[in-house]
């Protein structure tokens, strides 16, 4: 079983805990090092830094950041940043920013669909956490327009759904210097996440790797054995750190655990050695 999780969501974006309850979870299920990586805010860290005072247990500071590649939404990670770069927090704000205006675009799609739901509903789903799709899909499910995420997905908010939008998010080059300039490591999260294949994703990695890419989510919630050995292939290609993790959101992503994603997420120590290396911690 893993004791490594560098991939979780808390209610500062679209998880379901709260950064000390996650904490506390982690704990419980036998984790010794945790990253939190809530998608466009570290707000959720000194909660939790605080919570694991108590506790056995290590929290490597982390944000999860959506950018453009090729036309498509990519999600960068960033490990060891510094939270109280204002420079840094500053860029945050502005990428936040660009969420609220996209969730007023996908209402609105939803209404010539008739499908009515409201931004009131959506922000009370949301709290005052970072606000994304998936709390737009919370209240489809509490409204009994679909079954689950995955169908609210399939069917309205997902790339190929009726009412997607899409955010106007800076290129990924951009969103690499931003964690790097924060001190910060970029790594790509979950390759293959649009679907793209083992080559496609090779020569992304070449590019992003030239932009200053330093790792790959080579470990991941959902990942097959044959996708983990072909990211460790990519990675090893690139001489890139290779990290790990389960993407973890409580009832937001009800069939990913914490620590086991599906059930044989299991991230080796040796990725924690390298990252520390890389980040000389
Ligand atoms: P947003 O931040 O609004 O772009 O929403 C993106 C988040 O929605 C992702 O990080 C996932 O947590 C979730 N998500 C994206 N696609 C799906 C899907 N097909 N099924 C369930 N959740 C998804
Ligand atoms: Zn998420
Ligand atoms: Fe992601
Ligand atoms: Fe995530």
């Amino acid at each position: 079983m893993s004791r490594i999780d560098l991939h979780t969501h808390t209610n500062f974006s679209d998880g379901s805990l709260s950064p000390t309850a996650l904490v506390e979870l982690a704990h419980q299920k036998g984790i010794k090092i945790l990253s939190i990586t809530d998608h466009d805010t570290t707000e959720g860290l000194p909660e939790a830094m605080e919570a694991i005072q108590r506790l056995p247990l290590e929290l490597i500071p982390g944000i999860e950041l959506s950018s453009e590649f090729q036309g498509q939404e990519t999600h960068i990670l960033g490990y060891f940043i510094d939270l109280a770069d204002p420079q840094f927090q500053a860029r945050l704000e502005r990428l936040r920013s660009t969420r609220l205006d996209r969730i007023h675009h996908i209402l609105d799609r939803l209404h010539t669909l008739h499908v009515e739901i409201t931004t009131a509903e959506v922000e009370h789903v949301a709290g005052s956490g970072t606000i994304g799709r998936p709390h737009i899909a919370q209240v489809l499910i509490e409204k009994g327009h679909v079954k689950g995420m995955k169908e609210a997905f399939e069917r309205f908010l997902g790339v190929r759904g009726a009412a997607y939008v899409r955010r106007m998010v800076p290129e990924a080059a951009e969103i690499i210097t931003w964690i790097t300039d924060a001190g910060g490591i970029p790594i790509l999260a979950h390759p293959y996440w649009e679907g793209l294949n083992a080559a496609e994703t090779g020569v992304s990695c070449r590019i992003l790797v030239d932009q200053g890419l330093r790792g790959l989510e080579v470990f991941y919630g959902t990942f097959s054995a044959r996708q983990i050995s072909l990211n460790l292939h990519l990675a090893r290609q690139f001489g890139l750190l290779t990290t790990g993790g389960s993407d973890f959101h409580g009832t937001f992503k009800p069939d990913i655990s914490i620590g086991t994603g599906r059930g044989s997420l299991n991230v080796p120590s040796t990725v924690m050695d390298h990252l520390r290396q890389a980040a000389g911690r």
